[in-house]
């Protein structure tokens, strides 16, 4: 008991919430920075260049918001996220038919 009332006062030092730790794109854990594979769900992180990609375009995003042009660019972003989902079922049911259709699989 005495044991776990000491960690727990140790995990509240500053360090706990450093610089140097990122959060798993699958399950949400924490991840030291630079984890290629999350160690509790196995997804594979994106890595920096992805990131900093990413940032990147948020930023132009955030730059063409501020010009008054918010509203359209929502617009497409949804009309991209409805196309991208429909695009994620179709391959989905062609996936399913294939292994309905095709050989079973080998255990
Ligand atoms: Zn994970």
């Amino acid at each position: 008991m005495a044991d776990i009332l000491a960690d727990g006062c140790a995990l509240s030092g500053s360090s706990f919430w450093g610089e140097s730790m990122t959060f798993c794109i699958g399950c949400g854990q924490r991840l030291a920075q630079g984890t290629r594979f999350c160690r509790f769900c196995g997804s594979q992180q994106p890595d920096e260049q992805v990131l900093m990609l990413l940032r990147n375009e948020a930023q132009q995003i955030q730059m063409r918001a501020q010009t008054g042009q918010q509203q359209q660019i929502n617009d497409q972003n949804l009309a991209q996220m409805e196309q991208m989902r429909r695009e994620a079922e179709f391959a989905q049911q062609q996936r399913m038919q294939y292994q309905q259709d095709g050989q079973q699989p080998r255990w």
